[in-house]
């Protein structure tokens, strides 16, 4: 599942912030229980950033 996104994107504008919010998903235990997590949203958000820019 992440290997097939990584893929998708390889060396993109957006790489270094997929990287930083698939890190956290990985690390954080919010996330990895499946809950609203605040700062998984905010990665998000600064990922869609830095690919429409
Ligand atoms: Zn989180």
């Amino acid at each position: 599942m992440t290997s097939v996104l990584v893929n998708g994107l390889r060396r993109g504008p957006g790489e270094e912030a997929y990287r930083a919010l698939v890190g956290h998903t990985f690390t954080c235990p919010t996330c990895r229980a499946g809950a609203p997590c605040i700062a998984e949203v905010r990665l998000g958000r600064e990922w869609k950033k830095a690919r429409c820019s």
